[in-house]
């Protein structure tokens, strides 16, 4: 009996609509979705006191949903996330959004794509941005980077005024991340799930660049290859497929997030 053989597009077709019709979609609101997003970086590692923010596109024009300042990630429930002004005034929720997430809303105006921002300082993306050196993506799981992973090559500050944002804003230009230097991540997605996908590999692509460079040079990978896979992991099932993961999780120990 002889082997199947299919073009390669096919098998793609097949696995879009496969993951279209199997995969479930759980119905959480963006707020919830803002708070799992915190509790799956702080379980990840992103945790870095009240550094960091998640922010996302509320349902008006002009409004965002963000984290209270003074709660870690790990603290995150639905009710503590804030709807706010495109000037940081507090429209619904209790106390007072972080000063810091003024350079996302810079993004917010230039990016009509982009519903959901996260910028975290976790370990290996803060070592990465201690080198002069951009994001390598050279192994399969971080193809979702490839041309999609912009570079600020000087800090600008402390983030908290307006020309931190347009720099930052500029220099992410229409990718979905960027590896800001002495600095940490940064990335610019669809949604919250997507955004929550990249931070979280978008650390470990750090770590095993690290890990690379310390036993030789990272040898390239084809570049039509490469954008094949990055298409591949950011199928919105696939990506929805691997939030619900992370978010299970959770759920298992701090049901409470949902609150
Ligand atoms: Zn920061």
């Amino acid at each position: 009996m002889s082997a199947i053989r299919r073009p390669k597009q096919e098998y793609h077709e097949q696995t879009t609509r496969r993951m279209e019709r199997h995969l479930p979609t759980p119905e959480w609101n963006v707020r919830q979705k803002v708070a799992l997003a915190c509790r799956i970086l702080a379980a990840d590692g992103h945790e870095s006191a009240l550094a960091g923010q998640i922010t996302a596109r509320g349902e008006k024009p002009g409004t965002y949903y963000m984290l209270r300042f003074g709660l870690g990630f790990d603290e995150a429930t639905a009710s503590s996330i804030l709807l706010v002004d495109d000037d940081l005034n507090v429209l619904e929720g209790e106390g007072m959004p972080n000063p810091s997430n003024r350079f996302h809303l810079w993004i917010y105006r230039v990016r009509q794509d982009v519903n959901c921002i996260i910028h975290t300082h976790p370990p290996y993306v803060s070592a990465l941005s201690m080198i002069g050196e951009p994001l390598a993506v050279a192994h399969m799981d971080h193809t979702m980077f490839f041309d999609d992973c912009a570079y600020l090559p000087e800090w600008p500050g402390v983030p908290i005024g307006d020309e931190e944002g347009e720099i930052i804003s500029k220099a992410i230009g229409s990718k979905r991340s960027i590896l800001l230097a002495h600095h940490g991540q940064l990335v610019a997605c669809s949604s919250p799930e997507e955004a929550t996908q990249m931070a979280v590999f978008m650390e470990r692509a750090a770590k095993l660049q690290v890990f690379a460079r310390a036993i030789g040079p990272i040898k390239p990978i084809r570049a039509e290859l490469a954008k094949e896979a990055h298409d591949y992991r950011l199928k919105p099932k696939a990506v929805g497929a691997t939030f619900h993961y992370f978010a299970r999780k959770i759920l298992k120990t701090e049901p409470e997030v949902l609150e």
